[in-house]
C-alpha cells in the first residue's frame, strides 16, 4: 500500500523510500528477568490502533526516527528523532 511517510529532515516522501523497523518497546533495566527479556525480543503487540515504530529513510537522510502510526490506516500522526523521545511519550 502506497503512502507518504514524514520524514523529519525531508519532509513527507514515499513510502517505499523507507525501511520499517518494527515496533518500539522499552527496553528491561539491566539484570531484568529471561523471560522479560524474552518478550522485549521476541514477542510483539501488533496493535490495531496507534503505535509508535522505527523508521529508516534509506533512500534519502539515511538517519533512523520514530513514527506514531495508525496500523489500521496507515496514517502517519507525527515523527521525530529518538532524543525527542521523552517529550513524546504519553
Ligand atoms: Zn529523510
Amino acid at each position: 500500500m502506497a503512502f507518504l511517510v514524514p520524514c523529519p529532515d525531508c519532509g513527507n516522501r514515499e513510502a517505499a523510500e523507507f525501511s520499517y523497523g518494527g515496533e518500539s518497546n522499552r527496553r528491561p533495566a539491566p539484570g531484568a528477568a529471561a523471560a522479560e527479556l524474552a518478550r522485549y525480543l521476541f514477542f510483539r503487540r501488533n496493535v490495531a490502533g496507534t503505535q509508535v515504530e522505527w523508521w529508516y529513510h534509506r533512500d534519502g537522510c539515511q538517519r533512523w526516527f520514530l513514527a506514531r502510526r495508525d496500523t489500521r490506516s496507515n496514517l502517519i500522526e507525527e515523527t521525530y528523532w529518538p532524543e525527542q523521545r521523552a517529550a513524546h511519550r504519553a
